[in-house]
């Protein structure tokens, strides 16, 4: 059986024919390429208005990746052409198999998105020989296609949330529905800053945003702002999450810098291999940390204190009265200020400007479902 062959089963279109197969060498690497032809009496498609054109002329060859198969890449090779439209005057041609100025085919970009689901995009990216950008794209795509043919009605309640990407300081603002028993996500866009959200919202629309009842975020400025404009009738809360988070961020910075003095003092290095001790919760770690942690609890370490205090803030998460709830975090955070452990008060001193969008009533936190 021909390559061609089984082309023609999978990714048939009416007015294409698979053509040539080769195994191409460029520089030491092998991968292999599927020339594309149009039919004879098929029609090249306006890239415009999407109707049938006259053909006026053609321009470079293409590549389109698509599935690899058996390790090596696949790219399609299509020669594309012009149309001289009658609405549209001169423009590129549509292909069926990718859209706009795409290097993936469509069919590339679903298979990637699945396995994004199952897998780190990251994993994704080295497993399949391709960039993170592109499983990125890849993911956007099948979101935003998605969601232009699925039902978005009765979305009530929605989380918000960035990821970390490459070395430095670049960001994916990702946008899901909680609802109960409703988890999606809902959109993806480049960075994090005020217009990345703005972009959510012109995208989700006005009657829809106005509509929602709950928000879930952290305590990143852009977005609160965003959200008070956008779908102020909206209750928004700081999810435990990523209040939980930023202690662990806080407790890291303290342990870190009291190793680095301590060693720089002469003595002995009692904060070595201790960060997933202060880390994890006091029920997750193994034999082996539980045992350093009781060790390490018996010195008068600031890492231990705000260890401690970490711990303690735990039991802010057991109240179910708001009232009791709100008096817990002012005590807490009073301690915290006296403290004198820096990473530590700026935590205390966000969560209570914050206070409003954390004091939530309690029937609230059993609608939104753990994201
Ligand atoms: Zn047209």
């Amino acid at each position: 059986m021909q390559l061609k062959t089984i082309l023609n089963q999978c990714h048939k279109f009416k007015s294409f024919v698979y053509d040539q197969v080769r195994l191409v060498n460029l520089n030491g690497k092998k991968h292999i390429e599927v020339d594309v032809l149009p039919r004879r009496n098929g029609k090249a498609i306006c890239s415009g208005c999407e109707r049938p054109a006259r053909l006026y002329d053609r321009l470079n060859k293409r590549r389109f990746e698509f599935i690899p198969l058996w390790g090596y890449r696949v790219f399609l090779v299509y020669l594309m052409r012009r149309v001289d439209c009658a609405n549209c005057g001169v423009k590129v041609e549509q292909v069926p198999w990718a859209r706009g100025k795409r290097e993936l085919t469509d069919t590339y970009q679903q298979f990637l998105a699945h396995w994004a689901k199952k897998l780190s995009w990251k994993e994704v990216a080295i497993s399949f020989q391709t960039s993170w950008e592109k499983v990125f794209h890849a993911v956007e795509y099948v979101v935003h296609w998605g969601l232009e043919h699925r039902e978005l009605s009765g979305i009530t309640a929605i989380g918000v949330d960035e990821i970390a990407w490459r070395k430095g300081h670049h960001y994916l603002t990702m946008v899901y529905q909680i609802d109960a028993g409703n988890t999606r996500l809902l959109w993806v866009g480049k960075d994090r800053t005020v217009k990345t959200f703005l972009r959510f919202f012109r995208f989700f629309g006005k009657e829809r945003s106005q509509a929602l009842k709950y928000i879930c975020s952290d305590m990143w400025k852009p977005y609160i702002k965003v959200i008070e404009k956008k779908a102020g009738q909206a209750i928004h809360i700081l999810d435990r999450f990523h209040i939980v988070a930023k202690l662990n961020k806080a407790i890291d910075k303290v342990r870190a810098g009291e190793h680095r003095q301590m060693q720089k003092d002469g003595y002995e290095p009692l904060l070595k291999n201790s960060r997933w001790c202060l880390l994890k919760r006091w029920e997750n770690l193994t034999e082996k940390q539980e045992a350093k942690l009781n060790d390490l609890l018996k010195y008068n370490l600031t890492s231990v204190r705000a260890y401690l205090l970490k711990e303690d803030f735990s039991g802010f998460w057991e109240y179910v009265s708001p009232a009791w709830a709100e008096k817990f975090l002012d005590r807490w955070c009073t301690r915290v200020m006296r403290s004198k452990i820096d990473p530590m008060k700026k935590v205390a001193k966000s969560l209570r400007a914050h206070k409003p969008l954390i004091i939530v009533d309690p029937i609230v936190k059993t609608v939104i479902g753990s994201k």
